[in-house]
């Protein structure tokens, strides 16, 4: 089975680059905000979540705070951009389990997710 993987970025062009980097080893899914995202984690079987942090009406973090009411134990790397550390800090210690920094190189993201599948 492959593993499927919920992008969630308010940035389309981001979506579409994460999703093109992905695609050929999983299966992947899209969110252009957290309200959809926490919709499709009710309704789909996800494996991991990459989780953009600057998103407007409800961020990454508030995002997180949510999906940790009922799956809690989806894994979840933050996206963030630069100057945005001390939410990922924030994040961390609320169980996050690792962070990107955009623009990420194809490889980093690949070993970085391949890296929380072995954990399991
Ligand atoms: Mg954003």
């Amino acid at each position: 089975m492959q593993k499927r993987i919920l992008v969630v970025d308010d940035d389309d062009m981001n979506l579409a680059r994460t999703q093109i980097i992905l695609e050929n080893e999983y299966e992947v899914v899209l969110a252009e905000s957290g309200v959809r995202a926490l919709n499709i984690l009710k309704n789909q079987k996800i494996d991991l979540v990459l989780l953009d942090i600057d998103m407007p009406l409800m961020n990454g973090i508030e995002t997180f705070e949510h999906m940790k009411e009922f799956a809690a134990d989806i894994p979840v790397i933050f996206l963030t951009a630069s100057g945005e550390v001390e939410d990922v800090v924030g994040a961390l210690l609320l169980g996050a389990v690792d962070y990107l920094k955009k623009p990420y190189p194809p490889q980093e993201l690949l070993k970085r997710v391949a890296q929380e599948f072995e954990k399991k």
